[in-house]
């Protein structure tokens, strides 16, 4: 196919190496010229190095090299006359990301181009309907989503616009996949899938910090050691850019009319202003450059605690942590928290406030685990039961008394948006999970998450949160309760209605 990709940034100059590589014809266009020259020697030596490393042969390199072909202004009306002056079946646009200089790109195009050439935009936050409603054939323009880089990241969101013509996101998503990618099609809502689906983890770690529950770097250790993400979300949100994700946060939640699930902090909005980006500015949660350890802080540690001091368990979940002899007077109570908190379970059960504590079930079975402390725990029970906890070479995380835990909280509002997401008919399920490990890197998708986890579980872990907090943020949606109530995997697509 031939392909004008119009914007020769970051994400322009990405997609023209995959298209190339896929054995498209590449017109590359900018309104800088010298951002064109740049992105042709990006692709040359992006190319050089993959024959380098014995990822592609010479010839192929140098065919998809040939394939690229600099224009000298977007409104090229005969292209490349080397190519028999063919005109673009597709142009797909990754210029600045404002409504206005979009629009205005399209209209031009236009007038300069054929009625059958397909128009794609890579916005990742304005509505691909409003920018389509701006041509005189708004049925021609469809969303087409990437991610950087784009050549390694594997996913594209196909967006059909309210007035896409049908047939257009068909094809798109057939190019993407010919091409070697994988496309999933998104309804034109705020964020799409991906960005939609990563405002459950990076909400959830603020509500987290607001509360004091634990610092970021607790926060980032549990993450990645308890629900096995490759990175924690403060670390996460220092390579994307405090500034970027503030942006998202507000305009999903903007764009869905405030819905409590996507709430975000209070607390990014300063710490932009500060200019605490992340790794860009050398300061984010964590400080960057030389003689800084990033997020690779070393972890404070309890010691001197009794690994030996008698312990009773309240619930069966925890039934390894407990003493085999009978429990004296002043043994460790360790209470299994599931979306309630030791403080609840104290008042409701009488037990002795000073030495119970919580533990985080879903912590049992991974490489750390997480135990809670309330205000009334004396300090030689917190050690102790780190001792207890950290037997057989567990890493400990103590972290303060709330509805649940941490690596719970962070869990439940994943499958929560995720579920939201599926509910809204906004991406099939199976879609869902795919963009969600494809784009956000997570171990698997929310939906099979949960299921590991079980629906029922997920939904009383959900329904504990909402009655002791009060907020709505934890109300579980429709499509986990019913699912979990009829025992069902919450990939289940929604029934098919009759006309
Ligand atoms: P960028 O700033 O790196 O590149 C934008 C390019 O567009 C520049 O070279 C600029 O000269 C050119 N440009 C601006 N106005 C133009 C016009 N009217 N005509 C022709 N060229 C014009 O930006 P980017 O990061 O590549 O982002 C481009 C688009 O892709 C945006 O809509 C952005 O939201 C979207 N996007 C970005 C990412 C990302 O991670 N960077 C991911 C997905 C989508």
């Amino acid at each position: 196919m031939r392909i004008r990709v119009v914007g020769a940034g970051t994400m322009g100059r990405g997609i023209a190496q995959w298209a190339v590589t896929a054995g498209h014809t590449v017109e590359l266009a900018d309104a800088r010229p010298e951002a064109v020259a740049d992105a042709v020697s990006f692709v040359r030596a992006m190319l050089e190095r993959a024959v380098e490393k014995g990822r592609t042969s010479r010839a192929a390199a140098d065919r998809a090299v040939a394939a690229l072909v600099a224009l000298d202004s977007p409104y090229d009306s005969a292209s490349d006359p080397a190519a028999d002056g063919d005109a673009p079946e597709l142009v797909i646009e990754a210029v600045l990301e404002d409504l206005e200089v979009k629009a205005e790109l399209f209209t031009g195009l236009e007038r300069v181009l054929p009625d059958s050439t397909v128009f794609a935009t890579n916005t990742s936050s304005l509505s691909v309907t409003r920018i389509g409603a701006r041509l005189a054939d708004p049925g021609r323009l469809a969303g087409l989503h990437f991610f950087n880089p784009v050549p390694l990241m594997k996913l594209v969101e196909v967006v059909p616009g309210a007035a896409t013509r049908e047939g257009v996101p068909e094809m798109l998503a057939a190019l993407v996949a010919d091409s070697g990618h994988r496309p999933v099609t998104v309804a034109d809502t705020p964020g799409f899938l991906v960005n939609h689906a990563g405002r459950g983890l990076v909400t959830e770690a603020f509500a987290l910090l607001e509360e004091s529950v634990a610092g970021h770097a607790a926060i980032d250790r549990i993450a990645r050691d308890v629900l096995g993400l490759r990175m924690g979300p403060f670390e996460l949100m220092d390579l994307t850019g405090l500034d970027v994700t503030a942006s998202v946060m507000d305009t999903v939640w903007d764009g869905f009319r405030h819905a409590d699930r996507l709430r975000p902090s209070y607390l990014p909005a300063n710490r932009v202003a500060a200019g605490r980006y992340g790794r860009k500015s050398l300061r984010g949660f964590y400080a960057y450059g030389e003689g800084e350890a990033g997020p690779s802080l070393p972890e404070p540690r309890v010691e001197g605690g009794d690994p030996a001091r008698a312990v009773r368990v309240t619930g069966a979940e925890l039934a390894e942590l407990a003493s085999a002899a009978a429990s004296p007077d002043d043994a460790l109570v360790l209470v299994p928290t599931w979306g309630t908190s030791v403080a609840t379970a104290i008042a409701e059960s009488g037990l002795p406030a000073e030495r119970t504590l919580g533990v985080d079930p879903l912590s049992l079975g991974t490489p750390r685990r997480v135990l809670a402390v309330t205000a009334a725990t004396r300090e030689d029970a917190v050690r102790d039961a780190v001792a207890v906890l950290a037997r057989g070479g567990h890493a400990v995380s103590v972290v303060r008394d709330t509805a649940g835990s941490v690596a719970q909280r962070l869990l439940a509002s994943i499958v929560n948006v995720a579920t939201g997401i599926a509910e809204r008919g906004i991406a099939a399920p199976a879609d869902i999970d795919v963009a969600v490990t494809l784009g956000l890197g997570y171990p698997r998708g929310p939906l099979a998450w949960a299921d590991t986890v079980g629906g029922a579980r997920m939904c009383s872990l959900l329904r504990a949160l909402h009655t002791e907090t009060g907020d709505p943020r934890y109300r579980p949606t429709p499509w986990l309760t019913h699912r979990a109530s009829l025992g069902l995997p919450l990939s289940t697509p929604m029934p098919p209605l009759p006309e």
